[in-house]
């Protein structure tokens, strides 16, 4: 179960052997610019060798910078004056860090459950496909879609209501690296179904979850890349993969990733809905016009309730109710884990083409988030053996999402 970063444990002694990308001498920069400062950093994100794991907020970002462009970085940081620390000195050595306390975990706590691991795709279908057997009157588990690579795209239905329930909409997956969001996905369903405690979510919700939208970026960043965060459908110039929260038919290329070249990270597309995940999850969201009132997608890193809109600082009419449920929602973390609450360009920085602003502006759901998940020292490379100490607390936030679209559409 263990598979990828156990591969990457192996790496060490065995590199000729190993088909993961290895990244030894990457640094992983914790860097402080102001808003002035950063206007003339960004555009790095679009350039070989740069890869920024967090988004600007707050005169912080951190970046992850390849050994060949280390030198040109300090200059440039030297350059503006810009204020930077090593958070990761070698990332080839903090992958293997996270198997060693994934090991230590492991020796003095033995039995393993489904979060004691990240699961590939198939474990994750077969996980919910268990379910299912187990819990036949409850949860339905079916295929919307196919990815690029032709796996299945999965969506796993959970209610008891009998009449017409609000819809909740959750997925999870979208950036292949951000591994915590689908193990987040599986906690949230495992909660509905077999705790008895969330009767009442089930009875009165209609829920929708899609736990991995990206399943062959998924897998290659399992495999082959972890830090890989497109889809994995052929480009131009030998690039490959979309980013697919860029990728939707809402101001699309606009503002945030304008980039036309397909290698960058954000690369949105050579055109809306380019994708065959995006356009999957838009025809099963058109299915389900009028009914679905709620629509959450899970990324991280970073400790982020994101609110519409994303590609403009403009507010919709009823940004005040959603506002007030993610001020209920950001209360339920303790305090030592803070949820910032607001728009991207309010927090972060305006794009174009994200899922969250489509299925409010196109597909008529009016409560609709992104969360930025857990942010910890480990980066997207959390020791799966904490994905246990995580979990209850965010699946405490997404209830509080349901008892507040209970509130708002009783049956
Ligand atoms: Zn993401």
């Amino acid at each position: 179960m263990k598979t990828t970063l156990f591969l990457s444990y192996v790496c060490v002694l065995q590199i000729s052997l190993c088909h993961i990308k290895n990244y030894t001498g990457y640094k992983l920069y914790h860097v402080k610019p102001s808003v002035n400062q950063y206007e003339k950093l960004k555009h790095l994100n679009e350039e070989e060798g740069y890869d920024f794991w967090t988004q600007y907020h707050d005169r912080s970002i951190e970046i992850l910078v390849a050994p060949f462009k280390q030198r040109e970085f300090q200059s440039l940081l030297d350059k503006l004056g810009v204020e930077a620390e090593l958070k990761v000195e070698d990332l080839y050595k903090h992958f293997v860090k996270v198997q060693m306390a994934e090991k230590k975990k492991q020796r003095s706590e033995p039995g393993m459950s489904p979060f004691d691991q990240y699961l590939d795709y198939q474990q994750m279908c077969n996980y919910t496909q268990s379910l299912q057997e187990k819990y036949p009157g409850i949860i339905n588990v079916s295929s919307f879609g196919k990815s690029y690579e032709g796996r299945d795209l999965q969506v796993v239905r959970v209610t008891r209501c009998k009449n017409h329930c609000p819809v909740m909409l959750i997925e999870a997956g979208t950036h292949a690296r951000e591994w915590i969001g689908p193990a987040t996905a599986l906690y949230i369903i495992h909660q509905l179904v077999e705790n008895n405690t969330n009767n009442n979510l089930v009875n009165g919700l209609d829920w929708r979850i899609i736990f991995l939208l990206n399943p062959d970026g998924y897998e290659y960043s399992r495999n082959h890349d972890h830090v890989w965060r497109k889809t994995r459908s052929k480009q131009e110039n030998g690039c490959f993969g979309v980013d697919g929260n860029r990728n939707y038919d809402i101001h699309w290329a606009e503002v945030g990733a304008v980039t036309t070249k397909p290698c960058s990270s954000t690369y949105p597309g050579h055109e809306p809905f380019s994708e065959n995940e995006t356009r999957a999850l838009k025809n099963y969201v058109l299915g389900l016009k009028g009914k679905a009132k709620f629509y959450l997608s899970l990324h991280s890193y970073g400790n982020y309730i994101l609110l519409p809109w994303g590609y403009t600082s403009e507010k919709p009419d009823d940004i005040e109710l959603l506002k007030d449920l993610a001020e209920i929602v950001g209360d339920s973390f303790s305090k030592n884990n803070t949820y910032f609450i607001g728009s991207p360009p309010e927090l972060l920085y305006a794009a174009g083409g994200s899922s969250q602003d489509y299925m409010k502006a196109v597909l008529d759901i009016k409560y609709s988030f992104t969360m930025e998940l857990t942010k910890t020292e480990w980066g997207f490379f959390i020791p799966s053996t904490h994905i246990l100490s995580i979990m209850p607390e965010v699946y405490i936030a997404i209830s509080e999402f349901a008892k507040g679209m209970l509130n708002t559409y009783p049956n």
